[in-house]
């Protein structure tokens, strides 16, 4: 029987089944479902995996046409586009050779090798060549070639970078997709023609070493976005204009909250500012840690390096850890807090009534990142976590784990963001049999579960010693971010031979639980500044209160009421400098302080105050017991909510 009379069933979403000739192509079942469709598909989904519109099918499959409503239509329109930018600098600019365009969180990238920089010109001349590029609609074909082909192929081109990817990428057969006379070397899928590309904007160019190895050429990567609809573009590149001016190492200099020497590569000292709102959210945890059963513990900084030998980190992490030399002996600082809560916890006999065992821990930590990796308070070499593990019976496990993610979106929600919670089970390469695995997943699906919590299954991203749950949370400008997380651990109370007493009197292992909400502080509070744009809510602000006095004759006045509102233990400081009252408004409001109050003769005759706050301008006058009643909720974490005048 010759292969076009070979019938093949597909089964589309409703469940309907079609029954076609063997090589029909996801586009022909558009078309046999109505032209609308057909228009409208970008890319098709057959048994769960994209592949181009015009691929033939040849067995039995689920199909599922993706139009761009989907996310995964968008990402192949991204990468299409990223094509289209490397076709357009190639007929613009010949000998520039190619490397790789993948597409990326908002985007997508592609690497060229030039002598020239990109200038901001001739990003906007690329744009223009992809204009034309998609007014020509040109086919994007598929080849599939054998791996030796390929590789002559490029050899041919003089196209170095792919002649890499075609011997490294791949199987014996590799595909090279061409668009009119341009083609690359890739795995697809992309969108049938270049005339069904979207919108898109080239956003910026930086050097990116191939492959990101810091010994091999420095390349130029061109970054870009697309989208299906110009509205869309839009609003990504207001968000990203927000984002910008929203720096937080801008505006970490700006409100005076932090700084960097050069005498302590990527380790930040905070200003009093910055220190004020980084001990309010240590304090903020610390008011959490009695609900939740929590106590702190204090631990040293620099241990013997017979723990981290213990521990696993001396033959798996020491390339990111200090060393130092006492003695005769070998120590290094803690990048973790782990090992020593585990020697607390080996400290006496416990007895299975004693557990769980939560301990807390604001420890300073000392990473060694490289100094390319390295980006304002995102990526430091010190730092805190709002650390914490627990230490329980194999049982006790669902429970915990759910009492983990409560607190944890409680304090999420309390910060406006939303949150994705991501299970990841186990990975390849892993330590522990498989039915302690199976144990441990139960756990944690139980937990989440039971709490009605929705997740996305991350399969193979657990740690090697344990799955865990990873929390994401999407700031005021869309964009995503891991904070927190919970790790079960089974492999480090076996190495630390931690036990517990059981109730038939039998020595029993414990299960240890990494936790933490906010991670890093001091990558929250990068987070944080760009996710408030510095107007940090009343309970957090750096300065909650700013005295203002219009002339001198009130200066005293604005002092006292300063004093006043201080012992009441808020942050309020007094401007008595003798500058016009409209120039210290303003320097407040940029300062973002939240609530300002202006006093005036009539105002010292009076004994009142008038309130401004920064986001809703002139409130009236009214006394200082009025205001403080006003304001004493705000001090409360989270209390504030949308009543603050930020
Ligand atoms: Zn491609
Ligand atoms: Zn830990």
């Amino acid at each position: 029987m010759s292969e076009a009379l070979a019938a093949i069933k597909i089964t589309l979403p409703d469940g309907s089944i079609k029954e076609v000739a063997a090589g029909t192509t996801a586009l022909d079942v558009a078309a046999s479902i109505g032209p609308r469709l057909a228009k409208a598909a970008v890319v098709a989904r057959v048994d769960g995996e994209l592949v181009d519109l015009g691929r033939p099918i040849r067995t039995d499959c689920r199909l599922e046409l993706l139009t761009n409503r989907d996310e995964d239509a968008l990402a192949v329109l991204r990468h299409s586009t990223a094509h289209a930018t490397a076709q357009a600098v190639q007929e613009l600019f010949p000998g520039t050779k190619i490397g790789q365009g993948p597409v990326i969180e908002g985007g997508f990238y592609y690497d060229f090798d030039r002598e020239e920089p990109f200038t901001e010109s001739e990003l906007a001349s690329i744009e223009e060549r992809m204009r034309e590029i998609i007014a020509r609609d040109l086919p994007i074909e598929r080849r599939d070639v054998a791996r030796q082909e390929a590789i002559d192929h490029f050899k041919g081109d003089e196209e170095p970078y792919k002649v890499y990817f075609a011997e490294t990428k791949g199987g014996e057969t590799v595909s090279i997709y061409s668009q009119g006379d341009w083609d690359d070397f890739c795995r697809g899928p992309h969108v049938p023609s270049t005339g069904r590309l979207g919108v898109f904007k080239l956003l910026s160019v930086a050097g990116a070493y191939w492959l990101g190895d810091e010994h091999n050429k420095m390349l130029q990567r061109i970054y870009g976005t697309a989208f299906f609809a110009q509205k869309e573009l839009d609003e990504h590149l207001r968000l990203l204009e927000e984002a910008r001016k929203r720096d937080h190492r801008k505006l970490g200099r700006e409100l005076g909250l932090f700084s960097f020497h050069p005498e302590a590569p990527a380790s930040p000292f905070f200003h009093p500012r910055g220190a004020t709102v980084y001990n309010a959210l240590v304090d903020y945890c610390r008011g959490l840690y009695p609900r939740y059963g929590y106590t702190e513990v204090i631990t040293p900084q620099i241990f013997d390096s017979s723990l981290w030998k213990t521990s696993g980190h001396y033959e798996h992490y020491r390339d990111n850890m200090y060393f130092t030399e006492v003695d005769g002996r070998e120590f290094a600082v803690k990048p973790m807090n782990c090992p020593s809560h585990c020697l607390l916890f080996s400290e006496g006999r416990h007895s299975f009534r004693e557990l769980p065992v939560r301990l807390a821990d604001f420890g300073r930590l000392h990473r060694y990142e490289l100094s390319g990796a390295v980006a304002g308070l995102t990526r430091v070499r010190t730092f805190a976590q709002d650390d914490g593990h627990i230490f329980c019976t194999p049982e006790q496990v669902p429970e915990e784990v759910a009492s983990v993610t409560k607190m944890i979106l409680e304090c999420y929600e309390m910060f406006g963001f939303e949150v994705k919670i991501m299970l990841s089970t186990r990975p390849e390469k892993r330590a522990g049999d498989d039915s302690l695995w199976d144990l441990a997943e139960t756990a944690l699906h139980e937990a989440l579960e039971s709490q009605g919590h929705e997740f996305e299954l991350a399969e193979g991203d657990g740690a090697f010693y344990g799955p865990k749950i990873d929390f994401i949370v999407r700031d005021a400008l869309r964009r995503e971010h891991q904070l927190g997380t919970c790790q079960l651990d089974y492999g480090a109370p076996e190495r630390f031979n931690l036990r517990y007493i059981d109730s038939n009197d039998q020595e029993q292992r414990p299960v240890m639980i990494h936790r933490a909400m906010l991670g890093s502080l001091e990558r929250f509070l990068g987070i944080l500044i760009e996710h408030c744009g510095g107007a940090f809510p009343f309970w957090l602000a750096p300065e909650q209160i700013r005295v203002l006095s219009i002339t001198d004759r009130t200066a005293e006045y604005a002092r006292n009421v300063e004093k006043q509102l201080k012992a009441e233990g808020l942050r309020a400081f007094s401007d008595i400098r003798n500058e016009k009252i409209g120039a210290k408004i303003r320097e407040a409001q940029l300062e973002k302080v939240p609530v300002m109050l202006v006093l005036g003769d009539r105002e010292a005759d009076a004994g009142t105050v008038a309130v401004r706050y920064r986001k809703g301008g002139d409130q009236g006058a009214r006394t200082l017991e009025a205001l403080l009643e006003e304001v004493r909720d705000w001090m409360r974490p989270g209390a504030a909510g949308d009543s603050t005048p930020a």
